[in-house]
């Protein structure tokens, strides 16, 4: 089969879900303008929103959800031992997502809220990576349709994968949008990686960085914003512990740069620390 003049091989796309609100999945069959085109270049042999169709044997797997079951840990190992190509979609696949929240719980209470009395088998939430390898991340809560369009074609080509390096702010100031700092609001724009087209700043939501951190993120110069502009600690850290998307060197760097900055403005401020 030829796209766009490229000679490829159809490979067999499987799509599966785990623990998730099967948002991103929904994101991949909500854009009909480009479906059947896209769609066209696999042989779709396990995507339950699009096809009733069922198969062990696949070449790429996109993988929507965290893990959050033991069942779902053997699942996913099988899936890995049988395909070429693991893709996890979305923020949950890639970092836990919203789903992480309650591992700052105990896990009898988080039951207890959600379920009462119910017996419920569940455990913390772990991204797919922290269970199996990963070939690739593609984040988002949900995904862009377009960038899962354009990474995956790249991969079925051969051609090279290119994610942006630049942060939110830049498409949003594209966009013409006011920043939110001036309406009051905390905003991770500065520091999270763009490509989501700055969706929640363009509709007056402050970005939570599903997204995860820019390449080229400046922290410093994020953390002497929010500080001056009177954000809490505790305001900062529930922002960037949303998504989960931070954790690791980012959320360290963060972390100590809060603490540093805090100190300095207390000690200009004549406050002790
Ligand atoms: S990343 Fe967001 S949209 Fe995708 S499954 Fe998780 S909660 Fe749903
Ligand atoms: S603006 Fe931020 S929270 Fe909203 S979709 Fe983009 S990266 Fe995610």
């Amino acid at each position: 089969m030829k796209y766009l003049g490229i000679d490829i091989v159809k490979p067999r796309l499987a799509v599966f879900d785990f623990t998730g609100c099967e948002g991103c999945e929904l994101q991949l069959v909500n854009k009909e303008e480009t479906l059947v085109d896209f769609l066209s270049l696999f042989e779709v042999v396990n995507f339950r929103e699009a096809s009733s169709d069922k198969s062990d044997a696949y070449d790429i797997a996109l993988i929507e959800g965290c893990i959050s079951r033991q069942d779902e840990v053997e699942r996913l190992k099988a899936i890995r031992g049988r395909v070429k190509i693991l893709v996890a979609l979305g923020s949950c696949a890639c970092c836990g997502g919203v789903n992480h929240l309650k591992n700052g719980f105990p896990i009898e209470d988080v039951v207890r809220q959600v379920y009462g009395d119910r017996k419920i088998e569940t455990e913390k939430v772990r991204s797919l990576k922290e269970v199996v390898q990963v070939d690739l991340e593609i984040p988002g809560c949900p995904v862009s349709k377009a960038e899962v369009e354009r990474i995956v074609i790249a991969l079925v080509t051969g051609a090279e994968i290119r994610m942006p390096k630049y942060p939110v702010c830049v498409e949003c100031r594209q966009q013409l949008n006011t920043c939110l700092f001036d309406f009051g609001e905390i905003c991770l724009g500065p520091i999270t990686l763009a490509g989501c087209g700055a969706v929640c700043p363009s509709g007056k939501v402050g970005c939570r960085g599903c997204r995860g951190p820019a390449d080229d993120a400046n922290y410093e110069s994020f953390i002497d914003v929010v500080v001056d502009k009177g954000f809490t600690e505790a305001e900062i850290r529930k922002k960037i512990e949303f998504f989960n998307a931070f954790e690791g060197p980012a959320k360290d760097t963060i972390a100590s740069l809060i603490q540093k900055r805090i100190k300095t403005f207390n000690a200009f401020s004549g406050v002790r620390a």
